[in-house]
């Protein structure tokens, strides 16, 4: 998304850096003098300062105007006395009158003299701006093909590619003036341009042609060879650049004497830089709009009077913003260029310029300006760069063309402007362009060597600029993983800075991330949005909840579309909030979103600054030329790598769109759907290969499947705060993942001899991925319970059927005969209605009490301890009203808090389950006309292998009340959420985020506590104090509030922009309360959360024969032991692997790893404590390494072979404190076939009761097991 641009604030500048400049500005005096004096004589033209410093009259050469210091008499200063004072007249007979500045009058003046539009234009500097422009027939003809139309859905169709185009197209004659229409469509234009070398005849015109095309909407300029020349953006505004500059060959008769005629094409796109909003620019889109052809010009530029433009623009912007005395030389000079300037004499524009020196120096015309000797060092590091939201006003389609108009545009302004440096992120976005680029000679082809110039650099090294707050630790290392091999692969380069500029906070996690995938650099300004504290430091080492740092800056200028401003420069010195540190800073300027990136008057007006800076001083000093890389670099250097810097621990929380967490709750559940398919899918598969060597990885479709995920990840798509377009295009990206995982699943399943169609000799069993044992009551559907033996399920009273499955570790275990299962039934679960509208839930553990719809009591039997706060009603559904300031999508604000809202308390509940091995009551709650809940509330029988204690050192495992929740919602900015008061009391509360816990406040004492009245959770969120407990599980949501003794699950919202009908309809999500004895750290919430999101599979196997045997033997074949906080995340295959590398459709290189098959591991310590634990497995390993996210190998591990089991271990200690290097992460190879990799993360804690992080990060440390 797009940051506001707000207005300067002039600040007080007196850093020491200056001084100085003030030295040497009292040499400059006399200069404001002969301002003075210029207009003195301004009856005529003025006088101007020649670059030799001679002062030149053309009008008063003989004799000049004395300047008033010429009679000089003593001063402070200490200059000569003048003893004539007779000298001096009495009154003053100047020929024009001679009054006090009026300095608000003055400087509203200035603006005239550029102000392009309004009633003196004629008089000004714009009626001087172009020579020649034309749109005669006999200079340019205009013809246009229509693609047709094929409507929201089907984007790519509607959007043909140049080659599709150029085949299809039947071309009509276009007129100026016609409209094209509707929104989103494209229009094709052949544009002829004839008899060029007769406009440049004329012997005004400067030898430069330009064709001027705005269609209101965006456009590209492509050769009839299908090579995209430059984007177009018309339209009013900032971001307009509608000039394409014609290269010389096409007009230079010297070059191409015969040639008369030149073809080139236009697309253009239907749509505005930020799409087709009907009313301000979040409304949703206007499906109806339609674009004028406003310019088809053939246009001489006069290029004098543009560089006065450049000129004027900076030095008026000095007189406005630079205060002091430099502030009044600019006024000064600015005025006197207005003296100077002639309606319609050419001949008085570089006379103009000539003055402008005086300010600027001389040498602003091209790239040795900043070769200039000026004081002090630069402080400020210009970077060109075009922020692109992979998908927001518009669909992932029109994204598409923005990169391949921005990034040509920038490689053609590379060429001219030798101190250009651009830089641009994602992954993704690179790989479109591939895709519709690369013929030979294409875009992309000069990409890939502007890239390898140096001039336009790859930065972030992530798949898209993502969310950090929702996807899993497992999503966010692929983030990483694609982004970084992509560049690597691509360009040969890895990404050293990690670039998120516009992200809506950053999570605890991502140093360590950062460091695993070799950055160590991070990059962001958007904590510069936060509305309620201010954040404290610019540069400064951001420590991750293990210990892990990166350098972060954030950009003091506090944008990422900087317009190369005066101002922009200021604020980089009165902004940064660490000078004393490192004064330097990132300037990073350009316009985004398709405006193509930096305008050449961006790069004039930096050349310009630059010139003011080395010329009069004051403005900090400008460097072009530089990468970002560098400037970390240097950075990293001059604060003794970092030491000399203040930290941040913790995450960057984000004050502001905290409503992102709830809204779009469809596409939320596809991600946490989709991240847990693809786990199962990549555990499943990898044993497949290794059970079955003629099984084929799917590499390639895994790849695209995580490239879906990742994508559906990008900053304004996971959060939710797009248009309905993006979610339409992510639903079916996400519907996609789902159909591709499940075929691979079923296939994995097939090699491995599962089914799921019934048949005689493979009966049912439960098949788990999480690497610890569980015990659950399973609902076998209808069509399974059918199939299967009638001894093996039970059928309760209400025609439902389950099944008591217990598995160990990861694995399959078959179904028992019922008297087996029952035997593993410690207490059934019953209901009763024990008064009219109470019903009691009891399995002898706990006890429910359900009032009216609400839990009234949760009482721990054996604990003799109430959960529920005393007359609380938990599960209570809650509606807040829900207006934002602004970002209606984006944000919820503190406000709704205390604001209106409504109790769901009016509901009807009936008894629907009545045990023994399950009970369930549904509450039906209506919301208005429209909206209503279902919720089915459950509790099961207490099962003794349920019971994590088992040889772990957890606490005993408690049962789970759950909510299964069907929802009609029908509303208008309204918030649902559900409540649940507890009897529990803890100054903090903990939320799982990737890898680990965060810990955020339950009060508000400060500011910054307050701020953080809606956060983030994952899988779950604690709220615990000594002895006792309670998780909040959920299966999709992402939001969650704690205030007190109150814990809140944020469930829908109901914004309507941009998405006018966003979350409307039907849902279906699941949440439970699970209380736990002891503290968050002894008990098995982790694992809770992991089993509550990925339910047990029933699957027929053969387990009557010995292939059962080796079935479970493989997948039981990799566990853990002896760390119970622990958790083994993932199980996928290496990317290196040769048949990996072939299955990914690649031809495998001599660097591309070995023909073992390797195998993967991602650990985690998941609550904050030293650890060891030990890494055993059954497959036949030759060689553990330690492996990075990117799966570098570090370090080659010891590993044993134990003779009498045949397992290998690796123990791993995971220390407190960060240890040097970052983050080790390793890798097993395994003999003859079998290789094992893992990655080991360790997470951490946050604070407690005030007190500093404490931090501890994996290091591998091989005991030898003997
Ligand atoms: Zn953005």
């Amino acid at each position: 998304m797009r940051e506001p641009r707000d207005s300067f604030l002039s600040l007080p500048f007196t850093r020491p850096w200056e001084k100085t400049n003030y030295g040497k500005a009292s040499r400059d005096v006399t200069g404001s003098s002969i301002v003075k004096e210029a207009h003195d004589c301004s009856g005529a033209r003025a006088g101007y300062r020649t670059a030799a410093g001679r002062l030149h009259n053309p009008n008063h050469s003989k004799s000049p105007p004395r300047p008033f210091n010429q009679s000089s008499k003593v001063n402070m200063g200490g200059e000569r006395f003048n003893p004539s004072s007779s000298a001096y007249p009495t009154h003053s007979f100047a020929p024009n009158p001679s009054f006090p500045k009026i300095h608000n009058l003055d400087i509203d003046h200035l603006r005239a003299f550029t102000a392009n539009g309004g009633q003196f234009e004629d008089c000004n500097l714009p009626a001087m701006m172009y020579d020649f422009r034309s749109d005669e027939e006999k200079y340019i003809e205009l013809e246009v093909w229509s693609a047709p139309f094929v409507g929201v859905g089907r984007e790519r169709e509607s959007r043909p590619s140049f080659d599709e185009a150029m085949k299809r197209a039947e071309w009509r004659k276009a007129r100026k003036g016609e409209r094209f229409g509707p929104s989103w469509s494209t229009h094709w234009f052949r544009i002829t341009l004839r008899n060029l070398d007769q406009i440049l005849r004329h012997p005004a015109a400067d030898q430069h042609l330009e064709l001027h095309f705005d269609c209101e909407g965006e456009g590209a300029v492509f050769t009839p060879e299908g090579l995209m020349l430059q984007g177009l953006t018309g339209g009013g505004g900032g971001d307009r650049r509608v000039e394409f500059i014609l290269p010389e060959a096409w007009w230079s008769s010297s070059s191409s004497p015969t040639s008369t005629e030149r073809i080139i094409y236009i697309e253009a796109a239907m749509n505005g830089m930020f799409g087709v909003p009907c009313g301000d620019q979040i409304s949703p889109p206007d499906p109806n709009r339609y674009f004028e052809l406003r310019t088809a010009d053939i246009v001489v530029p006069n290029m004098t009077a543009w560089r006065l433009f450049w000129d004027y623009t900076i030095i008026a912007d000095c007189a406005r913003e630079l205060g002091g005395w430099e502030g009044e030389k600019a006024l000064g000079v600015a005025t006197k260029i207005l003296g100077t300037f002639r309606r319609g004499k050419k001949e008085c524009l570089e006379e103009c310029r000539e003055v402008a020196r005086e300010f600027l120096g001389g040498g602003v015309d091209g790239a040795e300006v900043y070769r200039g000797e000026g004081k002090g060092e630069p402080l400020v590091f210009g970077i060109g760069h075009c922020h692109i939201d992979t998908a927001w006003l518009w669909p992932f389609a029109e994204t598409r063309r923005k990169i391949a108009r921005s990034w040509s545009t920038q490689i053609d302004l590379i060429k001219r402007y030798p101190e250009h440096r651009f830089t641009a992120s994602s992954a993704q976005q690179y790989a479109w362009l591939k895709e519709d680029h690369s013929s030979p000679g294409g875009l992309y082809h000069h990409l890939r060597e502007t890239i390898h110039s140096g001039a336009f650099t790859p930065i972030g090294g992530t798949w898209v600029e993502c969310d950090t707050n929702m996807p899993s630790g497992e999503s966010l290392c692929r983030q990483f993983l694609l982004g970084q091999r992509f560049f690597e692969k691509e360009f040969g380069i890895r990404c050293k800075v990690f670039w998120l500029p516009d992200t809506f906070g950053y999570s605890s996690q991502l140093p360590q991330l950062c460091r695993l995938s070799g950055m160590k650099y991070f990059f962001t300004q958007k904590l510069s949005w936060n509305n309620i504290n201010k954040f404290v430091y610019t540069s400064f080492n951001w420590v991750g909840i293990d210990g892990s740092q990166v350098l972060c800056h954030m950009t003091p200028s506090e944008t990422y579309n900087a317009q190369a401003h005066v101002g922009d420069l200021i604020r980089s010195v009165t902004q940064h909030k660490n000078k004393g540190e490192d004064p330097s800073s990132l300037l990073v300027f350009g316009n985004g979103d398709g405006g193509g990136g930096p305008l050449a008057q961006m790069l004039e007006k930096l050349r310009r600054c630059r010139g003011v800076s080395d010329t009069v001083g004051r403005l900090p000093r400008v460097s072009m030329g530089g990468s970002v890389d560098q400037f970390y670099e240097r950075l990293e250097k001059r604060t003794e790598e970092g030491k000399t810097l203040p930290n941040w621990v913790g995450e960057l929380y984000f004050e502001l769109h905290r409503g992102t967490y709830t809204s779009q709750a469809k596409t939320k559940k596809g991600n946490r759907l989709s991240e847990f398919l693809l786990r199962d899918v990549e555990f499943f598969a990898s044993l497949a290969t290794i059970y079955d060597s003629k099984y084929e990885y799917p590499k390639k479709e895994i790849d695209e499947c995580w490239q879906m995920i990742c994508l559906c990840q990008f900053h304004d798509v996971l959060p939710g705060s797009a248009i309905e377009m993006v979610f339409d295009d992510a639903a079916a990206f996400h519907a996609q993942i789902w159909d591709r995982g499940q075929r691979m699943l079923a296939s994995a399943f097939k090699v491995l001899g599962m089914s799921s169609h019934p048949s005689k000799h493979t009966p049912l069993a439960g098949v788990s991925t999480v690497a610890w044992p569980r015990t659950e009551v399973v609902e076998v559907e209808e069509e399974i319970a059918t199939s299967v033996d009638k001894s093996v399920v039970f059928e309760q009273q209400s025609g439902k059927k389950y099944v008591v499955l217990s598995t160990e570790s990861t694995g399959v275990s078959k179904v028992e005969k019922k008297e087996v299962q029952q035997k593993g039934i410690t207490k059934e679960v019953t209901v009763e209605e024990v008064e009219k509208g109470i019903f009691v839930l009891n399995n002898g553990v706990l006890r429910v009490k359900v009032e009216n719809g609400h839990v009234t009591s949760l009482y721990d039997v054996e604990m003799d301890r109430e959960v529920v706060a005393k007359d609380g009603k938990a599960g209570r559904y809650v509606i807040y009203d829900d207006q934002p300031l602004y970002w209606d999508a984006w944000d919820v604000e503190v406000y709704h808090l205390t604001g209106p809202r409504t109790y769901l308390d009016e509901c009807k509940t009936t008894i629907v389950e009545e045990g023994p091995l399950r009970a369930s009551l549904l509450v039906e709650s209506k919301i208005s006309e429209h909206s209503w809940i279902k919720t089915t509330i459950s509790l099961d029988a207490v099962l003794s292998g349920a019971d994590y204690t088992h040889k772990t050192t957890f606490e005993k495992a408690l049962p789970m009340l759950s909510f299964d929740v069907e929802v009609e919602w029908q509303e208008s900015r309204s918030f649902l959420k559900v409540e649940f008061p507890t009897d529990i009391l803890c100054d903090t509360a903990s939320y799982e985020t990737q890898f680990g816990i965060n810990k955020r406040p339950t009060h508000f004492n400060t500011s910054w506590d307050a701020a953080k009245f809606e956060v983030v959770c994952h899988k779950w969120a604690d709220l615990s104090e000594h002895g006792y407990g309670l998780s909040i599980l959920n299966d999709s949501k992402y939001g969650f509030a704690t205030h007190g003794s109150t814990m809140r699950l944020s469930l829908l919202r109901s914004p309507k922009a941009p998405d006018a009908h966003a979350d409307m309809g039907r849902h279906h999500f699941r949440y439970a309360m699970l209380p736990h004895r002891g503290s968050i750290s002894q008990a098995a919430v982790v694992r809770a959360g992991y089993n509550f999101n990925n339910p047990l599979r029933l699957r027929y196997v053969p387990v009557q024969d010995e292939k059962f045997d080796s079935l479970k033997d493989l997948l039981k074949s990799i566990w853990i032991e002896g760390a119970d906080n622990v958790v083994l995340d993932t199980i996928k295959r290496a990317e290196d692997d040769t048949d990996v590398v072939v299955a990914a459709g690649h031809r495998p290189t001599s660097c591309s790893g070995t023909k073992n098959k390797s195998i993967v591991l991602r650990l985690y310590e998941a609550y904050g404590g030293k650890t060891k634990v030990k890494v055993v497995t059954t497959l036949p390993v030759v060689k553990a390494t330690e492996v990075n996210l990117l799966e570098d190998e570090i370090t080659v591990l010891d590993h044993k072979r134990a003779r009498m089991d045949h397992v290998t271990s690796v123990a791993v200690d995971f220390p407190m404190g960060a240890p040097e290097p970052p983050c080790p992460t390793f890798r097993f190879f395994a003999s003859g076939f079998v290789m094992i990799l893992i990655t080991f993360f360790c997470a951490i804690f946050g604070f407690r009761n005030g007190h500093p992080l404490r931090c501890l990060k994996a290091k591998p440390d091989i005991t030898k097991r003997e």
